[in-house]
């Protein structure tokens, strides 16, 4: 068994009830580590194309990585992925909080999860053993009530939970999957795909801990983390103020989306800053499994119209965005509410905050009346209207419910009367809040990415232009960057950051680590400690390069899957909306993106991916990949 790793991978038939266990070789676990990188080596291999995404052909693998459960910072990390019933194409989401390092610990590395069970069951795993119990009782509760019944009847409090919520039991599209009932693998529906196979919950617990190369060096490593923190510029922001710590930056740089992408800056950003969340909603902060950082929120709102339980945790910079300015929304406490909401049904907040802005939009330049809204007069700013439109979804509750949770896409084509001209959507996946406008070369990776818009598959532009701070820059020489650009701009290097910075991000999700400790720029540790914790753990001897190529096989096993799927370069296209001149103030106001930047800009991409000009993996990157198999 290679160090790290638990050897074992389950295989759970839930058609036939079957479980079995598969040890991979090492040559198998160094060259795809964990992650989406080895789920796609099964996706691919079991799953026949064209499949229903909320059939039982579809596969749903759920993957910890070669550093998952070790005794350092940002390692308790999992990534779901199955084909998504958004796009059709590979649905990918990474969560943490403290069920990935438990999964470790209870002696499996990963699930691959196929068929559909007969009736609700939920699979318990506890130190090597494994079985599947009925999950009837657990059905239409919400996320918190199942935590609690699981640990009644299991008699431990410190079992780790990974369920789909009441969301995914009304078909609401964008539904994910939680853990602690505040922890997401929120984007691609992958909640539909658990709860489509009648999998109500993965439920771990176990004692078994990794055995490691070199335990000493790892020790050393963690004990820089509290020293380092402090001094990077990025680092007291994030442990104080969570995610929410950079409103005001996105505010000042224009790119903080306001009433569905119509401007860049929101005139009440303040109001829904992290500052303020510490000065009036924040409870405490937390942590998952062995981090120093603790950017993780808990809010309790006792007294008003909008009571928010800590145990949902609180709200992160992108709920912020999309359920404030988003929805030109101001009020902190109906925010976290939303939240709340979303944790107990267990929905992505991105999809459903910006699918409520754009019907906000539609409804208020008459694409859709109170016909279509089942009587809500939805406006941009009105929480309460919000919070109903919410509440309509999450429960599917008429019409209007039942059409927001397919999500924007799906809704435009519904309502018609040019519903489309307001979309945030690639491949089906509402925007995340960081506008492409200020960003260019993020946009770029919006287009690209193999599971739409999403901002955590690279660096973001500010990393790499002009005045960037020493350490980030230092680091990114390591990836072989070293030319700073122009702010807002997509020159040929910028596309070459946006590759290069992409295929360590998809290494991130592959070895499985928090982008927030360990990155190519701005982290609590840089690339050069990515690759001393990997060797510390097994004993490899891995470089960046070798760590590169592992990001490299997870991103073209995703374009091969969307090439099999019929996913090409005209799938890679950015919203109409995007290409119209923002509004309102701050330097992206009067700025939208043009066709011949973004269509210039992929095919240099393609050309940096080794893909034809079409988008897909060509035999010669797959053979230099190892990845012939995939051909
Ligand atoms: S930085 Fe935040 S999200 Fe990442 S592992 Fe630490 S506490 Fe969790």
């Amino acid at each position: 068994m290679p160090n790290g790793y638990n050897g074992k991978i389950l295989h759970v038939d839930l058609t036939k009830g079957a479980l079995t266990v598969e040890e991979p070789n090492e040559a198998f676990y160094r060259k795809y580590m964990g992650g989406s990188a080895m789920g796609m080596f099964y996706i691919l291999r079991d799953m026949p194309k064209g499949a229903d995404p909320v059939g039982p052909d579809n596969v749903l693998t759920l993957m910890t990585g070669v550093t998952t459960g070790a005794a350092i910072s940002g390692q308790s990390r999992i990534n779901a992925n199955a084909k998504s019933p958004i796009s059709g194409g590979i649905g990918d989401s990474q969560g943490g909080g403290f069920f990935p390092a438990e999964m470790k610990f209870a002696g499996i590395d990963g699930l691959v999860i196929k068929g559909k069970s007969a009736k609700p069951m939920y699979l318990w795993i506890k130190d090597g053993e494994f079985e599947l119990r009925d999950a009837a009782h657990l059905m239409g509760r919400k996320t918190g009530e199942v935590e609690d019944i699981l640990k009644e009847e299991l008699g431990d409090k410190k079992i780790e939970v990974l369920q789909h919520g009441p969301a995914a039991e009304k078909g609401v599209l964008f539904s994910s999957l939680v853990s602690m009932a505040n922890r997401n693998n929120g984007r691609t529906g992958m909640g539909l795909v658990m709860a489509s196979k009648n999998l109500k919950a993965v439920v771990v617990r176990g004692k078994k801990k990794p055995m490691l190369a070199d335990s000493k060096a790892l020790a050393a490593l963690n004990k820089t983390g509290p020293k380092i923190l402090p001094d990077n510029p990025d680092m007291p922001g994030l442990a104080a103020e969570g995610t929410a710590t950079v409103v005001l930056f996105q505010n000042t740089i224009g790119s903080l989306p306001t009433r569905n992408y119509s401007e860049g800056q929101f005139e009440s950003c303040e109001d829904i800053s992290g500052a303020r969340m510490v000065e009036t909603v924040l409870k405490e902060r937390d942590t998952c499994h062995a981090c120093v950082v603790r950017c993780k929120r808990v809010v309790e709102i006792k007294e008003g119209a909008y009571k928010v339980d800590p145990k949902y945790g609180g709200a992160e910079y992108e709920t912020l965005g999309t359920f404030g300015s988003y929805c030109g929304v101001n009020n902190l406490a109906a925010i976290n509410l939303a939240n709340q909401m979303c944790n107990e049904y267990a929905v992505d907040t991105i999809a459903a905050g910006a699918t409520i802005a754009f019907a906000m939009e539609c409804f208020e330049n008459g694409v859709i009346t109170k016909e279509q809204t089942n009587g809500l007069e939805l406006k941009f700013g009105d929480a309460d209207t919000m919070l109903k439109a919410l509440e309509m979804m999450l429960n599917g509750e008429g019409d209007f419910g039942k059409t927001l949770g397919m999500g924007s896409e799906r809704a435009a084509k519904k309502w018609g009367n040019g519903a489309e001209e307001y979309l945030i959507t690639v491949k089906g996946a509402e925007a995340p809040a960081h506008m492409p406008h200020a960003k260019h070369s993020l946009g770029l990776i919006y287009a690209v990415n193999p599971f739409g818009a999403d901002h955590q598959s690279s660096e973001h532009d500010p990393y790499y232009e002009e005045g960037v701070a020493d350490l980030n820059l230092n680091r990114l020489k390591l990836l072989g960057l070293g030319t700073p650009q122009p702010g807002y701009s997509l020159t040929e290097e910028k596309v070459r950051f946006a590759y290069l910075t992409e295929v360590f991000y998809s290494m991130l999700d592959s070895v499985e680590l928090c982008q927030f400790v360990f990155g190519p720029a701005w982290t609590l540790y840089g690339p050069a400690e990515t690759v001393e914790m990997i060797n510390a753990v097994t004993g490899w001897g891995v470089t960046v390069d070798e760590l590169m190529a592992v990001g490299e096989r997870r991103l073209n096993l995703f374009r091969v899957f969307n090439a099999r799927e019929g996913l090409t370069r005209k799938d890679d296209k950015l919203p109409k909306k995007f290409y119209k001149t923002l509004k309102g103030g701050g330097p992206t106001a009067g700025i939208a993106l043009t066709h011949d930047e973004i269509e210039s800009a992929l095919d240099s991409y393609y050309k940096f991916a080794g893909w034809t000009n079409d988008g897909i993996p060509t035999p010669q990157t797959l053979e230099k990949l190892d990845l012939a198999w995939a051909i």
